[in-house]
């Protein structure tokens, strides 16, 4: 992404690119713009502002560069796109589909499974998936300031089962990197931590955030790192999301990928082939395909289980084993992830 500048009196132009933060900063947030900008026909504009209304839409143009102009089926737009079908009440979606309130023994720490903690490092996001399950999650409340996060850091240090402190939010890399390298250097003073996993859309949406200081900070922990990237289609990764990519590996990072498998958008064997191949030729490792967490306003996204199973096994006869990632479902108090 490329701006000109002028430089006075030498008629002459310069290219700066945007910092990543003034490509959040400008990231749509107008359901009208994101329909206009793409020649999306009126008719997409009412139920646009009604999903707005309950999830407010975010969309950075380092993203919208990769949807095709006038196509409202194209799979990227569908997953930042808000339509009326986000109003509507399906038995079974809820606002809270993990249970998560029930294991929040500090601000801002989320604990499920043993052995490893979340910490939600930023409310923010700098894309709003439509079918986030964490959509209504109560940010206002888990945004703990410096002194508020001791309490949390407190009970990791009180719990030496504690191997594995997950970054996540919102995503974590929306925070600014001073702050995530206050918060990494805390994590480090815990002798029993080992390893740092950070989960994050950031380096897909806008991959310039993998910058010179996120580098510096990540590169120096003495914990080993995981970044695990939140890709659903091949057509996300760009030249600019391998570069990324290959930043991130060598600061020495790990690179796994998550997916959720989403009804018309990535529901078929090609797509999901294509997915894997496009993921390792970046240097990333497929991990989880995530059914839809049951959450309110986005039931239009599920895939029946029966279908994803079958999906899953002819897409075994496509990929060699190390490229399948598992079919897997959170269920709320079990300790694990559920494989399907
Ligand atoms: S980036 Fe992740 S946390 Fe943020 S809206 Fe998308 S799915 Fe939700």
């Amino acid at each position: 992404m490329q701006e000109n500048i002028i430089i006075a009196g030498k008629h002459a132009a310069a290219q700066v690119s945007p910092s990543w933060q003034q490509q959040l900063s400008r990231a749509i947030r107008d359901p009208i713009s994101l329909c206009q900008r793409l020649g999306l026909s009126d008719q997409w504009q009412p139920g646009a502002q009604e999903g707005h209304q309950l999830f407010e839409i975010c969309v950075p143009e380092a993203y919208l560069s990769r949807i095709a102009p006038n196509n409202p089926d194209d799979p990227l737009l569908r997953q930042v796109l808000p339509t009326s079908k986000e109003a509507q009440v399906v038995s079974g979606y809820v606002v809270d589909p993990l249970e998560e309130a029930a294991h929040r023994p500090a601000k801002g720490l989320i604990h499920k499974y043993p052995g490893r903690v979340l910490l939600i490092a930023s409310p923010a996001c700098a894309i709003n998936c439509r079918y986030c399950f964490r959509r209504h999650f109560p940010y206002s409340d888990n945004s703990p300031s410096r002194s508020q996060w001791q309490e949390a850091l407190a009970y990791l240090h009180n719990d030496p089962t504690i191997h594995e402190a997950i970054l996540s939010g919102g995503d974590p890399l929306a925070a600014s990197d001073r702050q995530l390298a206050w918060l990494v250097e805390q994590l480090e003073s815990i002798p029993h931590i080992k390893r740092l996993r950070i989960h994050t859309r950031l380096p897909v949406v806008i991959p310039d955030r993998i910058d010179e200081m996120l580098l510096g900070w990540l590169a120096s922990t003495r914990l080993q790192k995981v970044v695990v990237l939140h890709i659903n289609h091949p057509n996300e990764i760009d030249q600019a999301v391998v570069d990324a990519c290959q930043r991130l590996k060598q600061a020495g990072v790990t690179l796994l990928n998550q997916s959720v498998l989403l009804k018309g958008i990535n529901d078929s064997v090609a797509t999901l082939a294509q997915l894997s191949e496009r993921l390792f030729a970046a240097g990333v490792l497929p991990y989880y395909l995530h059914v839809v967490d049951p959450v309110q306003g986005a039931a239009h996204f599920d895939v029946p289980d029966e279908e994803a199973k079958a999906l899953v096994s002819r897409l075994l006869e496509h990929l060699p084993g190390f490229l399948m990632p598992r079919l897997v479902r959170e269920v709320p108090g079990r300790t694990s992830k559920t494989p399907l």
